[in-house]
């Protein structure tokens, strides 16, 4: 496939959105204009062109959950809902906190992936959230995001270190913003619908404390500071008042979060089963509002992939978390509606210029790497299945509104096919 066209669609250019065609020649994009023909097209009538979306939270569970997930799933369901570069969460077994093994990811995403895979690194030794991680030579293997997703790091001192360590360097911090302690005992959202159902709660303040006391240390120490999976009101006045502050600071946001609120966990269905959990319609609505008005930067997946097996357990015995590469595209279309530069904004450019990585997220540009998205902002589909190793998601039988049409990574098809 060394010459290939997309045609009629609306392109995301440095000029912004514009009808047009554009050429892809070996893995770049040589030709933007008019009438375009080659034996190999994609059409893209009705729908927008842009970067392939980069996911700045992905568990693809490779090394040591292949049951689960691999990279090669993990990436398939990655390239069907229109990624390009997924950053792959360190808290893998072993975890990810030497170069050693984030060499491993980036290898292993280079061998088998349909989407490029960028290693995150723990910020602790084993994530133990006591001793720091080897994060020099992580960063000399190309690491720049450092978390110990899964678990907040709960020493101020600790990761008061690992902060001036990753300033110093120019990476970025990224935080599991739930107090352990406070957290431990809970399965969902501490409310009305917890005490109904006689469930222990896990309060929105559990995210506060930890957000307010990163901030304190963000000033300490000027570290780039990301907030992973934003889930309260609280939370996004916090961070609107940081960035007021002119803090460096960046927060993500779940499709999940977007659309469910915790009177759906009153099924006791595990798929709503999540860390942090699902929250009150108040703080859904506010993270919505976050996210229109750019307090929330980006929508990032947080796909945690779980055996079936691991899911069909009483509710309070399921693992945390819900898959979600392949429809997270949709769901944030269906939340912010139809409006193409901040869709791109929140699912590929943000995330590409948090995360530091930089051969994505661009708009659309004759020379540059042809790693693209074409997306019908218009047509409804209820997600059935999942090309995911597991299935524990929400969403299925229900209708989404926009859908990836294809997706090209280096000028290869990822998905989709050509005319
Ligand atoms: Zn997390």
């Amino acid at each position: 496939m060394s010459d290939l066209i997309i045609t009629g669609g609306t392109v995301l250019t440095t000029d912004g959105p514009i009808r047009t065609d554009l050429r892809i020649t070996d893995d770049r994009v040589s030709e933007i204009g008019q009438g375009l023909e080659a034996s190999n097209v994609i059409d893209a009538n009705e729908a927008w062109v842009g970067p392939g979306l980069v996911d700045m939270h992905s568990h693809l569970r490779d090394p040591g959950q292949d049951w689960k997930e691999d990279i090669a799933t993990g990436t398939g369901a990655a390239a069907v809902g229109g990624y390009t570069a997924v950053l792959a969460m360190p808290n893998t077994i072993p975890v990810v906190d030497n170069a050693q093994i984030a060499l491993y990811v980036s290898e292993r995403g280079r061998r088998v992936g349909s989407a490029d895979v960028y290693p995150s690194g723990c910020l602790t030794m084993g994530g133990d959230g006591e001793r720091m991680a080897h994060i020099d030579e992580m960063w000399d293997a190309g690491v720049r995001v450092f978390t110990d997703d899964g678990t907040s790091v709960e020493s101020a001192a600790v990761l008061r270190l690992a902060m001036e360590y990753i300033a110093n360097l120019g990476g970025l911090v990224a935080q599991h913003a739930v107090d352990g302690a406070m957290s431990a005992h809970g399965y969902m959202h501490e409310g009305s619908v917890s005490s109904r159902l006689g469930m222990h709660g896990i309060p929105s303040e559990a995210e506060e404390i930890v957000i307010s006391r990163d901030l304190a240390l963000v000033r300490l120490t000027g570290v780039s500071y990301h907030v992973q999976h934003l889930s309260s009101m609280v939370g996004v006045g916090l961070i609107r008042q940081a960035k007021a502050d002119g803090l460096p600071v960046t927060a993500e946001v779940t499709p999940h979060h977007l659309v469910f609120d915790h009177t759906d966990v009153a099924s006791t269905d595990a798929d709503f089963k999540m860390m942090p959990p699902l929250r009150s319609a108040e703080d859904r609505d506010a993270l919505v509002l976050g996210l229109q008005d750019g307090t929330i930067d980006i929508v990032a997946t947080d796909h945690a992939p779980h055996a079936p097996r691991e899911k069909e357990v009483p509710f309070e015995h399921a693992p945390n978390g819900v898959i979600g590469l392949e429809w997270a595209a949709s769901v944030t279309n269906s939340v912010i509606g139809d409006d193409q530069v901040r869709f791109f904004a929140a699912l590929s450019s943000s995330p590409a210029r948090i995360a530091q990585i930089t051969d994505h997220g661009h708009a659309i540009t004759i020379g540059s790497t042809a790693n693209l998205v074409v997306f019908d902002p218009t047509e409804r589909w209820t997600p059935t299945d999942s090309v995911s190793r597991s299935r524990n998601a929400p969403y299925f039988g229900r209708e989404l509104i926009g859908r990836v049409r294809a997706t090209v990574r280096a000028g290869q098809l990822t998905h989709g096919s050509t005319a």
